[in-house]
């Protein structure tokens, strides 16, 4: 947005409440890697010059292309700047921070959708003696202690965990709700090559049907690994990790877990399968059917006829839970009156519902890839020509 906004000769500032890339400092895990290919990360006028375009980036690197797209753009960044409330004042904003106050005409909302982790209210019933953590704070399996480990969720980040600690020597239970199971490699290329060529990202929030539901749908199960591995259930399976359904409550030191695993991995291949039927169909029309491996399917996921549906903690060995269940923003801060029922700013494609706000990074904003580092710049574009005409009182009201 900083790019667009100098591109559009528009004086700003960008508060920033730790270092540039705080969040890929300061909330990953040691071992992530991104699971976007390299050359899925173009940020406006910058994008990857190295030599290993459909490698992973890691975390030192992430942080790397980050720091530099701010210095190559001259961004204004203040940094250890928190803004500690948002309010409006006299036509415009008041932006206070731990370093003084701002005055603005507008402001564009980009704290990111993932600040806290969302935890099943059920965990209030967990034993204190079991240790618990959230991909924020867990950084490498020697945090936890020895014994079984329960991961609750099973979409990028609670495969991802589940599959490193199973690794260190620690069984795991993986719980699964609903998740979107997708290959690494489709037809000899990268899944996000596909989604990327075939348009799949490029779909607009007023061209879905239910943009609400599409707001809410998990991350696709993939990792990035020097492999390409497909990180689905069926690779954790065939290591040994315990598959569960959704996580319904605890009660006498006892998971619970609800009866749909069955229905939800069923659900998960069906989807899968729509995913790569779309790739297929958008192959054929534009002739490409020719230069790429046959359409093939992988095979179901695999699950027990009667998968468990209650767990005994301490009888099993279980001694720690790591919740990988999503995440939610935290708008604490926010003082003007946006936000729905949920806790969650009301808008169109990121034009909040109040004159002169802008909202950025979240789920499905404007695209389906607003809340991946390469859906920034599209949805930055759009919203700075909409901020400027607001500046320049085209617009009265901005929704
Ligand atoms: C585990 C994980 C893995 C991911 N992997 C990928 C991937 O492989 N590829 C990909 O494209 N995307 C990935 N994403 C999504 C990724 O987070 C986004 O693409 C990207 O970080 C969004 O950038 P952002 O600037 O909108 O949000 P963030 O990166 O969250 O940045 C928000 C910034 O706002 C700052 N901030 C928050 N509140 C305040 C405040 N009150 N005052 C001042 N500053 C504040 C934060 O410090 C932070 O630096 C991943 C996300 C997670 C959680």
């Amino acid at each position: 947005m900083s790019k667009c906004l100098a591109d559009r000769s528009i004086d700003h500032v960008v508060l920033e409440r730790g270092e540039v890339a705080n969040s890929w400092r300061t909330e990953r895990w040691d071992s992530l890697r991104l699971l976007t290919p390299n050359w899925q990360s173009r940020l406006p006028g910058f994008g990857y010059e190295g030599d290993d375009p459909d490698g992973f980036r890691n975390m030192a690197e992430t942080i790397v292309f980050i720091e530099r797209y701010a210095r190559v753009i001259s961004a204004p960044v203040e940094t250890y700047t928190r803004v500690t409330s948002l309010r409006e004042n006299d036509g415009g904003f008041l932006v206070s921070t731990d370093r003084g106050d701002w005055q603005s005409r507008t402001v564009v909302l980009a704290t990111g959708a993932c600040n806290i982790p969302s935890i099943p209210k059920v965990a209030e019933k967990l034993a204190e003696d079991i240790v618990t953590l959230t991909p924020p704070v867990y950084r490498n399996p020697g945090q936890l202690p020895d014994g079984g480990v329960l991961v609750v969720g099973a979409s990028a980040s609670g495969t991802q965990l589940a599959y490193e600690i199973h690794r260190s020597g620690r069984p795991v239970t993986i719980s699964v709700g609903e998740h979107i199971r997708a290959p690494r490699v489709y037809r000899g290329r990268d899944i996000e090559w596909w989604m990327d060529v075939a348009g799949v990202h490029d779909e607009r929030y007023d061209e879905v049907d239910d943009i609400k539901r599409a707001r809410q749908v998990p991350s696709l199960q993939l990792t990035g690994s020097d492999n390409r591995i497909t990180l689905d259930l069926n690779l954790l399976t065939s290591m040994g990790v315990k598959l569960v359904g959704r996580l319904a409550g605890f009660s006498d030191g006892k998971a619970q877990f609800s009866g749909s695993l069955r229905n939800k991995c069923a659900l998960s291949d069906l989807k899968m399968n729509r995913l790569l039927t779309t790739i297929d169909e958008w192959a054929t029309e534009n002739g490409l059917d020719g230069e790429h491996e046959p359409p093939h399917r992988l095979p179901p996921t695999e699950v027990e006829e009667s998968p468990p549906l209650f767990l005994d903690l301490k009888a099993t060995g279980i001694r720690s839970v790591i919740w990988a269940t999503g995440f939610h923003p935290d708008y604490s801060w926010l003082e003007v009156p946006v936000l729905d029922r949920k806790g969650l700013i009301r808008h169109e494609g990121g034009v909040v519902a109040h004159p002169g706000l802008y909202l950025m990074g979240m789920q499905f904003l404007r695209r389906r890839k607003s809340a991946l580092i390469d859906g920034a710049g599209d949805d930055a574009r759009d919203l700075s020509d909409h901020l400027v005409a607001y500046l320049n009182g085209e617009i009265a009201r901005a929704v």
